[in-house]
């Protein structure tokens, strides 16, 4: 059992970006301080963080010297290096461990590890040649997609795949880069679960929240997920072999994709709080990111019950295409909370914030925080 990380003490989070923001905000209302670390600048995490410290990620020393000054380390982007992640583990605990950040953050390795539970994931080959390619893509037939091993999120680096005579084409746009070919699942829908683990097994989840993505981001979120009870249960259940068997300590999402015949597959893993869980904040008794607080402090998680269903709307940097958003107009929904992340250059894609609509009936949330975003531009 570790000893628990009381109020007061600081907490560090490598990476600076929405999760690290609204994981201090989880942390200072519990008491405690938060140092971040990145690149950055004036940063979403830094805005409300009590430190932020601007240093490259292979600055070693700085990354030490950062760890020193706080009982525990977390991250909340997994591209952190790993030899990040065991320099700040020379000075604190690092939750959770780096071997989880180094398993998830590369698809061969991540779907190695799942191949190893049995549980079931979308057909794969590993591709590190043209030659590989052709005889994956032979193996597991058309449409494929070929996404990039290391470093991939939000759809980048991943090209579908329709006939032999993409596959050069597919093969140069990831740059050579050592990949994986995927099967093309026909999708019923995606679901993610997100789930916190504590250092003494204690296990809490938010069941199964539906994903609907838009340009290979995600763009709403219902919960609970429109998918039987079986499928919800069975997704949890896999999620708690995934938590157990890497021995999380802290959260953990996995995504699946629902097939057309009912199959759960599993698609990956993100060891941390996740764009799905956001709604967790307003819908929830205790957010996804007050329970990875709690794990990493080593305190018991809080109960994860709904208080009613709800429906997560991302604003990506294009709503500003038109000028400034009108957010009043979002605010004339009762039902709907507005989460801006302080980031200072509204870009294409990139993420600004998210709404969150509550309604007794998850349709319903859904059917308001599309209008409410609608009313923004
Ligand atoms: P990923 O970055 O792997 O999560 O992929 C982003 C999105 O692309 C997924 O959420 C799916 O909507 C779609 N996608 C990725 N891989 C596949 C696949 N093998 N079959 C069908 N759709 C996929």
């Amino acid at each position: 059992m570790i000893q628990p990380i009381l109020p007061g003490a600081a907490i560090g989070v490598l990476g600076s970006g929405q999760l690290g923001r609204m994981f201090a905000i989880a942390a200072r209302r519990m008491g405690y301080r938060v140092h971040t670390f990145s690149p950055d600048q004036d940063t979403p995490t830094g805005q409300i963080a009590d430190v932020e410290v601007v240093a490259p990620y292979d600055d070693l020393d700085a990354v030490e010297s950062f760890a020193r000054s706080v009982a525990v380390v977390t991250f909340e982007f997994e591209n952190v290096p790993a030899p990040t992640a065991q320099a700040a583990n020379r000075a604190a605990p690092v939750r959770p461990d780096g071997a989880i950040l180094h398993t998830t953050q590369q698809r061969i390795r991540e779907k190695r590890f799942l191949t190893k539970t049995g549980l079931p994931i979308t057909p794969y080959r590993e591709v590190r040649s043209l030659d590989h390619l052709h005889q994956a893509l032979n193996e597991l037939g058309y449409p494929a997609v070929l996404k990039t091993a290391a470093f991939g999120y939000d759809g980048k680096g991943q090209f579908k795949i329709d006939s032999p005579a993409h596959a050069p084409e597919a093969w140069t746009a990831v740059h050579h880069q050592e990949s994986v070919l995927e099967a093309f699942v026909d999708l019923q829908c995606e679901i993610s679960v997100v789930a916190a683990r504590g250092d003494d097994g204690q296990f809490v989840h938010y069941g199964a929240i539906e994903n609907q993505h838009s340009r290979h981001i995600l763009d709403l979120c219902i919960a609970p997920a429109r998918v039987t009870p079986q499928i919800a249960n069975r997704a949890v259940e896999m999620s708690r072999t995934v938590l157990d068997q890497l021995g999380v300590v802290g959260v953990l999402c996995v995504e699946f994709f629902v097939t057309r015949d009912g199959r759960l597959l599993i698609n990956e893993l993100a060891p941390r709080p996740h764009n799905s869980g956001h709604l967790t904040v307003d819908a929830c008794v205790t957010s996804q990111f007050e329970q990875q607080l709690r794990a990493v402090c080593g305190l018991p998680l809080g109960s994860s019950a709904m208080h009613r269903p709800a429906a997560m709307a991302n604003l990506l940097g294009d709503i500003w295409s038109t000028g400034e958003p009108n957010w009043p107009a979002a605010c004339a929904f009762p039902d709907v909370k507005l989460h801006l992340y302080g980031k200072l250059e509204p870009r294409p894609s990139r993420k600004m914030g998210h709404l969150t609509a509550l309604n007794h009936a998850a349709d319903e949330a859904y059917r308001t925080v599309v209008k409410a975003r609608k009313a923004l531009t």
